[in-house]
């Protein structure tokens, strides 16, 4: 190819990045747009199944990504009495899973995609993009690039500007989430790569300690239940609902942040030489925690498949045709799995035994992480 193939980049999270990254490894002069003055993400601690893992690997990022991070190798679901209703053990020397705070595989992936050339704006947001590959930032500039990528997550203008919109459904539950520190002398049963998940009536407790020192919790609850979704958490009303767990919830901060649920599919994934990537494309809830999985994926096979096509429109029809049904598979579990949570906690904790149980449901939730991703060795 003669001339440097240029993208401009709407998005600086997981599928940003990796498709920054992947793009500038494949000799594209690459810009970020990030809207925040810094890289700084939401969301407290974040699960990176094999996939996702493989992706990092394949970007130069692993090994920054899951520096002090545990290998998870053990879920366990509980009652409000605490009785343990199932438990998953991951086979990890077939398919490993980190527990991680979020903000070291930002950075991760921001030093993977600056080491491979691409340049990461700050302080810069768009405000449209048009199928010929034009892109409008809020100060006015116009830019033109070969590709445009919007990876600007669920409220994303770059495909909303476009009308790519198929359904987007907000659904009935939601998280709050944060990072508490762990403190050694404190009884609260940390045990290294062991997750809990506790449930009192449609009240959540995830429980996970991602590194040395911090534990990352997410508290889930329905969109209607007003007192629980409160932040900072209203401390008095979840003891009220975990008695058993109120020397942990009595160490929640004041800081926190609620995010209700939502289903996103897309007509297509692109319009002309504009592609949508991650949460734009194709938000789904954290009930098997392969969002971003899926969008450093499909972030990676996107620059993967326009290496393979020199034309960027047919290389983007290529690109959906391989990736969107995996993703699609992702998105179908993840909301199938979040059903139960709207149901009475009888016929709930029954769904939840059999889900543990059942090898098919397994083998469904587990087929993403198993999946060896476009790009990976
Ligand atoms: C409770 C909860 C738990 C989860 N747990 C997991 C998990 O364990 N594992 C997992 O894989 N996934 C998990 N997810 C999903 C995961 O968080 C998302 O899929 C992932 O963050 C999406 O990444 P993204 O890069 O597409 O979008 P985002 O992370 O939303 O990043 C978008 C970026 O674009 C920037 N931006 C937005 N608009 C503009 C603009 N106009 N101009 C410039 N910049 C802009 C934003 O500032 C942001 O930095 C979870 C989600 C939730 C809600």
């Amino acid at each position: 190819m003669s001339a440097q193939r240029r993208a401009e980049i709407v998005g600086a999270g997981f599928a940003g990045l990796a498709a920054a990254c992947a793009l500038a490894q494949r000799g594209w002069r690459v810009r970020v747009h990030e809207r925040g003055t810094v890289l700084r993400t939401a969301g407290a601690g974040i699960y990176i199944y094999e996939n996702g893992l493989r992706v990092l690997q394949a970007l130069g990022a692993y090994d920054d990504a899951v520096a002090g991070a545990h290998i998870a190798h053990t879920r366990e679901v509980r009652d409000d009495r605490n009785r343990v209703l199932s438990v998953h053990r991951w086979d990890t020397s077939k398919s490993r899973v980190f527990s991680i705070v979020r903000q070291t595989v930002i950075n991760a992936l921001a030093a993977a995609a600056q080491r491979a050339g691409a340049e990461i704006v700050t302080g810069s947001t768009a405000r449209s993009a048009t199928a010929d590959g034009e892109l409008l930032l809020e100060n006015g500039e116009r830019l033109t690039a070969d590709l445009i990528v919007g990876a600007d997550g669920v409220n994303s203008v770059v495909r909303d500007g476009l009308g790519l919109v198929r359904m987007r459904r907000r659904l009935p539950d939601g998280a709050i989430r944060m990072l508490i520190e762990q403190r050694p002398d404190e009884p609260n049963f940390a045990q290294p790569g062991v997750t809990i998940e506790y449930w009192s009536g449609s009240r959540r407790i995830l429980f996970t300690p991602c590194s040395e020192t911090e534990i990352y919790i997410a508290l889930t609850m329905l969109d209607r239940d007003e007192p629980a979704k409160r932040v900072p958490v209203d401390k008095t009303e979840w003891t009220r609902s975990f008695p058993h767990l109120a020397a942990l919830i009595a160490q929640f901060g004041e800081e926190g942040r609620y995010d209700a649920f939502e289903l996103i599919k897309l007509k297509r994934w692109s319009a002309g030489r504009v592609a949508v990537l991650g949460d734009a494309a194709h938000a789904q809830p954290p009930n098997i925690g392969q969002g971003a999985g899926c969008g450093m994926m499909n972030g990676l096979a996107l620059a993967v498949h326009l290496e393979q096509t020199g034309d960027v429109v047919a290389g983007l029809a290529a690109w959906e045709h391989n990736e969107r049904p995996l993703t699609e598979h992702t998105q179908r579990v993840s909301y199938l799995l979040g059903i139960p949570t709207t149901w009475p906690p009888l016929l709930r904790n029954a769904a939840l035994g059999l889900a543990g149980r059942s090898k098919w449901i397994v083998n469904q939730r587990i087929k993403t992480a198993l999946h060896h991703p476009t790009g990976t060795a």
